[in-house]
């Protein structure tokens, strides 16, 4: 296996059935040429780690916690609790998040060190707007969130990053160029330092997973969509592994 990640959230999809039979399909799979891991929905991580086994390389995340570990806090789970049901990553800061959930650069850092308080790996999306993008300031703004987002976290802490430009997600087949890639990858290793592993993600598919795999700086793909069925997932693996 490399270090090269390549992972799935499912966001807000499936129900146990198909859960249970992407899971299958992963635990059928003995040689991983890649990093892999899955996110589904909460109410799927159970099963899904169940259905994998003990033993799996397959890490699995959750797509959401709350900074606190236990409360008044009604429809929210915590990271205790994710971590009961298999998790050992935790998606933090989608775009999703942040535009619909009230999802802070603050809240953003108060998830993380939740995570870390409780020993999964963060993985924090970071990413900007196509206005952002159109007046110069992509590098800037996605530095600033990376900045917010490890505040008061040593430097020796291993976290993803996943650069997502906001842009670049669901636009079916038109993710962000190599060039633009590659330039963002080393503006969060600056910000990030060497404890970052910088994955990207919006609109990876079979067709150019590849190129974008082999962007300098790029330690993994975080793909939507086009991953969403096993075979699919599996085959962007072989493609990159
Ligand atoms: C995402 O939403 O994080 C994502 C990568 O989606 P897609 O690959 O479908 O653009």
């Amino acid at each position: 296996m490399t270090e090269f990640w390549v992972g799935t959230s499912w966001k807000m999809t499936k129900t146990l059935g198909p859960a249970r039979e992407f899971a299958r399909g992963l635990r059928a799979r003995r040689d991983w040429p890649v990093r892999p891991f899955v996110i589904p929905p909460a109410t799927a991580l159970a099963t899904v780690a169940a259905e994998l086994g003990p033993d799996s390389p397959v890490r699995l995340g959750a797509q959401n916690a709350h900074w606190e570990d236990a409360g008044a806090w009604t429809g929210e789970v915590s990271v205790p609790q994710v971590a009961d049901a298999g998790a050992t990553m935790l998606e933090i800061g989608h775009s999703e998040r942040r535009e619909h959930f009230a999802e802070t650069d603050e809240r953003v850092n108060l998830k993380v060190h939740a995570a870390l308080r409780h020993g999964l790996l963060p993985l924090i999306c970071v990413g900007e707007s196509a206005e952002v993008r159109r007046a110069g300031g992509a590098a800037e703004f996605v530095a600033d969130q990376v900045r917010m987002a490890l505040a008061g976290v040593p430097d020796a802490v291993p976290a993803l990053i996943a650069y997502e430009p906001i842009w670049a997600i669901g636009a079916a087949g038109r993710p962000a160029q190599p060039e633009a890639v590659a330039e963002i990858a080393a503006t969060v290793a600056a910000a990030a330092g060497a404890r970052a592993t910088v994955l990207y993600g919006g609109s990876v598919d079979l067709g150019n997973a590849v190129d974008l795999a082999l962007v300098p700086g790029i330690g993994g793909l975080f793909v939507g969509r086009a991953a969403w069925q096993v075979s699919d997932y599996l085959s962007i693996v072989d493609r990159v592994g």
